[in-house]
């Protein structure tokens, strides 16, 4: 089975102080992690290393970055490069989240750099996609999203794709309280997975989990996770809360 993955985008939320407390407080909760499934926190970057230290020992539990930078090294005051994740043995790197593909001007060509020196250096990229509003309305999200894949990944090579994430969020879907619905996202998930099986084969497709996001809720993670190619979620706002972050990470196939 691929992996199922509750992944946690804390976003630019939470102090130190409130940070190691809502971790405290999560692993106090009651939750299990099946040999397929992993829980993944993607926490700002002042926080990796004391919160890789909490989770240190725990069975199928990790640490994402938020982000890195398309650049491997030098003058690029403020960023943070994928070799300095990874000496602090950060685990993934969520890319091309649609906040930062707006706020930060972020391109199909800087999405795939970060992702090859990702992958250069051993981390596990969390490659969002998802459509706006607008394209939904006009109903050609198929082909949007197709393209964003196209233009980050499709320079990779099979034995990179295989066991890769993609996180499908829908734009019009995240932190509105709105969700897509179960049909919606099996729909587009569905069309990831046909689109990868196109361009790399049916086993490679198989092999990646494709998460959804988007108001993902305590209550609404198990009918979403229970669609065939839905394989678990990345979740902003209720990742902040512990007992409902356990309950997501209890919904995963
Ligand atoms: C996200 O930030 O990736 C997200 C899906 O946020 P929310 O769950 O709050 O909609």
């Amino acid at each position: 089975m691929r992996k199922q993955i509750a992944a946690a985008n804390w976003k630019m939320n939470l102090t130190l102080q409130q940070a190691n407390a809502l971790m405290d407080e999560l692993l106090a909760t009651p939750h299990q992690l099946k040999d397929s499934q992993e829980a993944v926190f993607g926490v700002p970057f002042p926080y990796l290393i004391n919160i890789k230290n909490k989770l240190a020992g725990k069975k199928n539990v990790f640490v994402a970055a938020q982000n890195c930078y398309d650049k491997k090294a030098g003058a690029f005051t403020g960023e943070v490069s994928a070799e300095m994740l990874k000496s602090i043995d950060v685990d993934y790197v969520i890319l091309g989240h649609s906040e930062r593909r707006e706020y930060f001007n972020e391109s199909h060509a800087m999405l795939a750099e970060k992702v090859n020196l990702c992958l250069t250096n051993g981390l596990k990229p969390i490659f969002c996609c998802g459509e706006p509003l607008a394209i939904r309305d006009a109903a050609t999200q198929n082909a949007f999203v197709e393209n964003q894949l196209k233009e980050s990944l499709f320079h990779l090579s099979a034995q990179q794709l295989t066991g890769f994430v993609i996180a499908y969020e829908p734009i019009w879907a995240i932190g509105t309280g709105k969700t897509a619905s179960n049909e919606q996202a099996q729909q587009m998930h569905a069309h990831i997975r046909s689109v990868m099986a196109k361009q790399y084969g049916t086993a490679v497709a198989e092999s990646i989990s494709i998460l959804y996001g988007g108001s993902v809720k305590a209550n609404n993670a198990k009918e979403i996770f229970a669609q065939p190619d839905v394989d678990g979620g990345l979740v902003g706002g209720a990742s902040l809360v512990a007992a409902d972050f356990a309950v997501i990470i209890n919904s995963l196939k």
